[in-house]
């Protein structure tokens, strides 16, 4: 069982390394940090930084440089690097997955709100 999870997830690991074959990403192999130039070896670190190409020091800075002059931090929603004005104060959520949450809670609860209001509806009638 714990086998044959691993083996998927190396499977999709080297899918999603075989899939990026751009040059640099070849050069600093698969097992590096998203962050230009940024050397720490994910190898060692969990398997959750390794999926996202970052280090921990990166997905936990406040920004970082993202290699064109100016600054990124990590979002955590999308996984990857975003630029600082994507994001509110030092959240860690970008605005447009912050809202995108809030759309799925507005959405869940009007659905909630429209079920309620069927059941009302029935239990009344049933009571009549
Ligand atoms: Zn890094
Ligand atoms: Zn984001």
């Amino acid at each position: 069982m714990a086998a044959s999870a691993a083996q998927s997830d190396l499977a999709a690991e080297q899918w999603i390394c075989s899939g990026v074959s751009n040059a640099s990403r070849k050069r600093r192999g698969c097992h590096s940090c998203q962050v230009p130039g940024c050397t720490a070896d994910l190898s060692s670190l969990r398997r959750y930084f390794r999926r996202q190409r970052i280090c921990v020091q990166h997905a936990q800075a406040d920004a970082v440089p993202d290699g064109r002059g100016s600054l990124a931090r990590f979002c955590q929603q999308c996984t990857r690097l975003e630029p600082l004005e994507a994001f509110y104060g030092r959240r860690r959520s970008c605005r447009a997955s912050l809202a995108r949450r809030q759309q799925r809670l507005a959405d869940g609860k009007a659905a909630a709100q429209a079920h309620g209001r069927s059941t009302a509806a029935a239990w009344l009638a049933a009571a009549e």
